[in-house]
């Protein structure tokens, strides 16, 4: 991709960008300072690109603001009041079911803090949320909230999580972190936790296998020097832990706090640079959002082209930031969303909670698995009539059972379920001999697992199938296995964990701390089969128009034939951040066969045969 640069201090920037390398605090700043705000939204939408190809995530969820009672007085605040004001309100368990209805995926709780509501009520509406509307993924209290029910309960931060996550608490949402910023705190909330508590919360969930959000409110009283810190500092915390799902900038909303005049709102192009600096700066960030609610829906249409994928909710209805004068409106209906992301050129996929596609709505979508092991099929691939959609092969696979998806490198598991609908294409995942991103992380060696609890990955079908034929066929070892949902933070229950993708690349790399044994499961099929193991197949549905069809495999085979020259590229853009080297990388992809020949055949042949004998075919997941 190349950009014409007005500004040419950006030039050395793009450059670090596009060898996969992390930007500074200067460099952050001088995309602050840059006019050339085109150049700033194409380098941001070329990462985004990489993360999330044409993915714009949304969730059809509900906003519950329980109660705007608070003991604290933050300056910004506009929402909270005391108790006994006209206009102070607490919600009953029911009232707040009452809102809720069968199709909501999310259910998004904050509000204030009363000085007189026991323990228990804040456990029960979740455990009621989970126990009446148990699709709904509960997202629930702010690291300042958690904070508070660790002091006035007098329980360790932990204990509140963990009965709180028994409950049914999915994830948490990512506000009380305003700026991280000790001279601000001390002008606008001095009485909330800084930056160290709200880590602390933060990073005991992701311990928990809780995963968070994070935020940043902008446009007050902070420097740009400070909004760049804030940032570093949270692309340090998910170095540490990796639980951070997405980054939400919030524009401030002045209302009557009397910190800004009530209509000075951040300008379109403060808030745009802002998407664009988050998305380049944050590079260990799965995703970033475009908070419609405080960005207004004008605004958060064009960031989807300047680094932001996720649009955030139909919300529902939302109190705090329309409390302080947010002129968007209340809730959005799905179908306004689809239509916003299709305008920016973006697939609409909704999803659940973890950001797991549910459906999408756009034509000739074509899977990628986002591991980089597929980056061969994708790195010079023109997308013309074609969008891309990134997912987990398991996802891939459910998606193409709802014919939402035209083509993808499918698991084999899937490829073997759904083959009657699915024209083979030449070309796959396939290794050698070892292949270094499946792995089994263990605590005992193969024979010791039998009766043993395995934590396998949400991500795949064919590695779990491939374990569990080499734990019964090739060792006689009959173990249970549990799916794991949320990475790798609590694995620690487990006597091993099979991890694919990225991380087991980089756990091979790095270690997994608890498991000494690990165990390559390629390699482990090739000592005996003699065979190499194919993990994904491309597939096309059978319908597709001839022209299509063609089309799509000679972009393919284009990519590939390009890509194969320039490993050396492909690990320049995407070892850091997986912790590998040029030349780890190099040497990984050379082990994989990305052709379908007669031995690929010949392996897949043996392995369905294996699969048939102990009858699991058609199960789809565990
Ligand atoms: S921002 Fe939150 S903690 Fe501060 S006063 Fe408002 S509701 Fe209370």
């Amino acid at each position: 991709m190349s950009i014409n640069f007005r500004d040419q201090n950006l030039i050395p920037i793009w450059s670090k960008v596009q060898r996969g390398k992390r930007l500074s605090l200067e460099d952050g700043l001088a995309l602050y300072n840059t006019n050339d705000v085109i150049a700033l939204g194409k380098m941001a939408h070329f990462v985004q690109q990489q993360k999330s190809g044409d993915a714009v995530y949304f969730v059809l969820n509900q906003k519950i603001e329980h109660t705007n009672i608070c003991i604290l007085s933050c300056k910004f605040c506009d929402f909270a009041v005391k108790k006994g004001d006209a206009n102070a309100y607490e919600m009953t368990t029911e009232e707040i079911l009452g809102k809720l209805s069968p199709e909501i995926a999310e259910v998004h709780i904050t509000g204030g803090m009363p000085a007189d509501w026991p323990w228990e009520r804040y456990v029960d509406i979740v455990r009621s949320i989970h126990e009446k509307f148990p699709h709904a993924d509960v997202k629930a209290y702010t690291a300042v909230e958690i904070d508070f029910f660790h002091k006035k309960f007098r329980m360790p931060i932990e204990e509140v999580l963990r009965q709180l996550q028994a409950a049914g608490l999915k994830t948490m949402p990512g506000g009380g972190a305003e700026v991280f910023s000790e001279r601000v705190r001390k002008l606008l909330f001095n009485q909330k936790i800084g930056a160290k508590g709200w880590f602390e919360v933060h990073k005991t969930a992701h311990k928990l296998g809780i995963p968070t959000n994070s935020t940043m409110l902008y446009g007050h009283v902070e420097t740009l020097e400070e909004r760049l810190i804030h940032m570093i500092k949270l692309r340090e915390a998910q170095d540490e832990t990796g639980g951070f799902l997405t980054f939400i900038p919030l524009a401030f909303q002045p209302g009557d706090t009397g910190i800004k005049p009530t209509n000075q709102f951040t300008s379109a192009i403060d808030d745009l640079k802002t998407i664009a600096i988050s998305r380049l700066m944050l590079d260990n960030f799965p995703h970033i959002k475009a908070y419609w609610v405080m960005l207004t829906e004008e605004v958060a249409s064009v960031a989807l082209n300047f680094g932001a994928d996720d649009m955030d909710g139909t919300v529902g209805g939302e109190k705090i930031a329309h409390d302080a004068g947010a002129i968007s409106p209340m809730k959005l209906a799905k179908n306004q969303i689809i239509k916003i992301i299709r305008d920016a050129g973006k697939i609409p996929v909704e999803r659940d909670v973890y950001y797991n596609a549910l459906n999408v709505y756009a034509d000739n979508v074509v899977g990628k698995i986002p591991y980089l092991n597929s980056v061969p099929f994708y790195h010079h691939f023109e997308k013309r009539q074609f969008k891309i959609l990134p997912i987990v092969p398991r996802r891939m696979g459910l998606l193409e059972d709802k014919a939402q998806i035209i083509a993808g490198p499918f698991s084999l598991m899937d490829y073997f379920r759904q083959e009657e609908s699915l024209e083979l294409l030449p070309f796959c995942i396939a290794t050698r001999d070892q292949v270094k991103s499946v792995m089994l992380f263990s605590k005992e060696g193969w024979l010791d697992l039998n009766g043993k609890i395995i934590g396998i990955t949400d991500d795949t079908a064919t590695s779990v199938r491939l374990l569990q034929v080499l734990l019964e066929k090739k060792y006689g070892v009959k173990a249970t296995l549990e799916r794991m949902h949320a990475g790798v933070n609590d694995c620690s229950k487990f006597d091993a964990v099979l991890l694919i993708g990225d991380e087991a690349l980089h756990r091979n790399k790095h270690g997994l701390a608890g498991f000494e044994l690990v165990f390559d499961l390629a390699k482990e099929w090739y000592d005996w089969k003699k065979l190499p193991f194919v993990f994904a197949v491309w597939a096309m549905k059978k319908p597709l128009p001839e022209k299509t069809k063609q089309e799509l495999s000679s972009l393919i085979e284009r990519s590939l034939d390009m890509s194969e020259e320039h490993f050396g590229e492909i690990g320049e853009l995407h070892g850091k951040r997986i912790g590998l080297e040029r030349k780890d990388v190099e040497e990984y992809l050379e082990g994989f066969s990305y052709r379908l020949g007669e031995r690929e055949r010949e392996a897949m042949r043996e392995f369905r045969r294996l699969v048939e004998e102990i009858n699991m075919i058609n199960v789809h997941c565990l």
